[in-house]
């Protein structure tokens, strides 16, 4: 593919003396002339804000729906994944930090309509931004995601969710549905670990379920961090405040770049699996494995609605979207 042409970048403002505020994100970067921001993925050239990666690809694969992880989302599909280089937090733990933190990420070119095909090629459901952060990908984002809906693909975000909200309402009507990580429920930790703050990033979750985006929740337990009840409790009460069916995901850990807390152990994740599912009917563990927290059950009946092996899912759900034994619709987009 050849590289599409930069446009210019969207949500910033000109400064005196050549400076460029950034509004993308709720980091709000004042950048001088030459300098790029935190994310890596915007910079100041000659008084003007650049997209560093519009039309470039780090990284892309043809990966199952439920490795986003979207365990309600057409169960069972592919879809096309792609990133670029770069993200607006620094968490200490970054399980992706080759491709979100590190400098040089090798990148080749790509247009939107090419990543439109090519998803649709593949049979693919859509086209997810993913691996990296995605918001901070914005205009090529707005622009692939366009590609997409116009080739009959859905459009799927695997995001931070830290960005400010009159960016994120440009982009939501264009995406389909989100995993949203939600790292704890503490602004402290946000501050310490992610360099970043806890309230964007609930009111993106709002905002995306506001918008009729289908979304689910993701959040890496960490141990001696945020895995103590009362974070996990906080944690489950916002989800169920969230006013629709949203399913939570809790992740294991494992020690990367700059954390080096031990594993999470398979009985902390049980833990949190029996604590959420006082309260959620759909909670799910990943990077882990065993059979706990795996398929999904119907909450009437218990009948099996998705059968999941490793990424792999299978779904047993009607055409409708109902339960097959009972016949209760679910809240799966099929
Ligand atoms: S998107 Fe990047 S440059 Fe813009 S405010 Fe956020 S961190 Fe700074």
């Amino acid at each position: 593919m050849t590289a599409a042409a930069p446009p210019a970048a969207a949500w910033w403002r000109p400064l005196p003396n050549g400076q460029a505020a950034c509004d993308l994100c709720p980091v709000g970067c004042r950048l001088r002339e030459g300098q790029a921001g935190p994310c890596g993925t915007r910079a100041n050239r000659g008084g003007v804000m650049a997209p560093l990666h519009y039309g470039r690809v780090a990284a892309m694969a043809l990966d199952p729906v439920e490795k986003k992880p979207l365990h309600h989302f057409h169960p069972g599909r592919d879809i096309l994944s792609v990133a670029a280089p770069g993200c607006n937090l620094h968490c200490a733990f970054c399980q992706n930090w080759h491709l979100s933190q590190a400098a040089d990420v090798p990148t080749r070119p790509a247009t939107a309509e090419g990543l439109a095909a090519a998803a649709r090629d593949h049979g693919s459901v859509g086209l997810a931004f993913t691996y990296s952060e995605p918001l901070v990908w914005y205009e090529f984002v707005r622009d692939a995601a366009q590609a997409a809906r116009a080739a009959g693909l859905k459009v799927v975000l695997v995001t931070n969710g830290y960005l400010n909200p009159g960016p994120l309402a440009e982009l939501l009507p264009l995406v389909d549905a989100a995993n949203i990580d939600v790292k704890a429920m503490d602004d402290r930790f946000y501050r310490r670990v992610c360099k970043a703050r806890l309230q964007p990033v609930l009111d993106a979750v709002a905002a995306f379920v506001e918008a009729g985006v289908h979304v689910e929740l993701t959040n890496l337990v960490i141990p001696g961090h945020n895995d103590d009840d009362a974070a996990l409790d906080r944690l489950v009460d916002f989800v169920a405040g969230l006013g629709r069916p949203v399913p939570l995901h809790f992740s294991a850990y494992r020690p990367a770049w700059r954390l080096q807390a031990p594993p999470t152990p398979r009985a902390t994740l049980e833990r949190a699996l029996e604590r959420a599912r006082r309260r959620l009917d759909w909670v799910y563990l990943g990077n882990v494995g065993g059979a706990e927290g795996r398929d999904s059950r119907c909450p009437h009946c218990a009948a099996l609605l998705v059968d999941r092996s490793g990424y792999r899912g299978a779904s047993r759900l009607t055409p409708q979207g109902a339960c097959p034994a009972c016949g209760v619709v679910q809240p799966f987009v099929v």
